[in-house]
């Protein structure tokens, strides 16, 4: 099956690797010309890095690049039998790219969205065939992390989660299902961790090395909060809990914080940037 990914920026270019990697042929679509050259090297370079590490074969390597093709067009999905979307998270852009796919791709094609926080039945209803929709929510960086939520829209037809599992499942990641509701699983817990830890940091309670020290060194966590957040990029962070926030009817436990929108509005979006909380020029 012919997978086609909208999005060639973090995540949609790591989505890309793995379905290629699983032997799937590849469509990765982006606007910016950029954007997709670079997802192009980077694909080769993770790639080939596995390869040299003796943790991929060389040949299999070269047939996952192979066969991830690049295009500006939209017209490359029509044979596709699932389009993935990985674009700004914007529901008026998301809505829009999905209403030109639909006009392209085959009445069978699946098609998914990869939203952090966004309620996938509103992305559905911009639909003409909304009961083939449904959410992929990969984490980042796609190609490492096991985990993937799999979110049936209200719409989405019986039978189609199951078979999201176990498409994902043959790709080798652990999928679980769960209800769409703002942020799913892992992005709504990590609202108030997030925002906890810069509430710590706002009270001058310690700095954020310190934070993010103690939560690696003593409390077991892979990344400290800011690290994390400088990792994620604070454009895709803030949105997130913006939208989290406005989706839960304001609710405080999900308040966004002006530290982070200032970093947001500076541009200091973290690691592809150069600055976030922590300075990486
Ligand atoms: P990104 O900024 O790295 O990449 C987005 C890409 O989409 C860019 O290359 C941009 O040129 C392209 N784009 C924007 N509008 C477009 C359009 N209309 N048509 C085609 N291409 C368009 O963003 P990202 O971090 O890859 O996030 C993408 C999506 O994945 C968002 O919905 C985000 O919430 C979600 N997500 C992000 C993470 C993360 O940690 N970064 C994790 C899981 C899910």
């Amino acid at each position: 099956m012919t997978i086609g990914i909208i999005g060639s920026g973090a995540m949609g270019a790591g989505i890309a690797q793995v379905v290629a990697q699983a032997g799937h042929p590849v469509f990765l679509f982006d606007l910016n010309a950029a954007a997709l050259q670079r997802a192009t090297v980077g694909i080769g370079t993770n790639l080939r890095k596995l390869a040299e590490k003796g943790k991929l074969d060389s040949a299999d390597a070269e047939a996952a690049i192979a066969r991830v093709r690049t295009c500006s067009e939209l017209q490359c999905f029509a044979a596709c039998g699932l389009v993935i979307e990985a674009i700004v998270e914007e529901l008026g852009v998301k809505q829009a790219v999905f209403r030109d796919v639909e006009a392209v791709v085959p009445a069978s094609c699946v098609l998914a969205t990869n939203t952090s926080s966004l309620s996938i039945a509103s992305i559905a209803a911009a639909c003409q065939r909304p009961e083939r929709f449904i959410g992929i929510h990969f984490f980042n960086p796609a190609p490492l992390m096991q985990l993937v939520e799999v979110i049936p829209a209200v719409q989405t037809r019986a039978g189609l989660a199951d078979e999201t599992k176990a498409l994902v499942q043959s790709w080798g990641k652990l999928p679980v299902v769960c209800k769409d509701t703002p942020g799913f699983i892992v992005n709504r817990i990590a609202r108030p961790y997030y925002g906890e830890a810069i509430r710590l940091l706002e009270e001058g309670v310690a700095d954020a090395a310190t934070i993010d020290w103690a939560l690696t060194e003593l409390g077991g966590f892979r990344m400290g909060p800011f690290a994390l957040m400088d990792f994620i990029g604070h454009d895709v962070n803030y949105r997130v809990t913006e939208s989290v926030f406005t989706a839960f009817f304001f609710d405080p436990r999900f308040k966004p914080s002006f530290t982070q929108k200032r970093l947001f509005e500076a541009g200091y979006y973290g690691r592809k940037s150069g600055r976030g909380f922590y300075d990486y020029r």
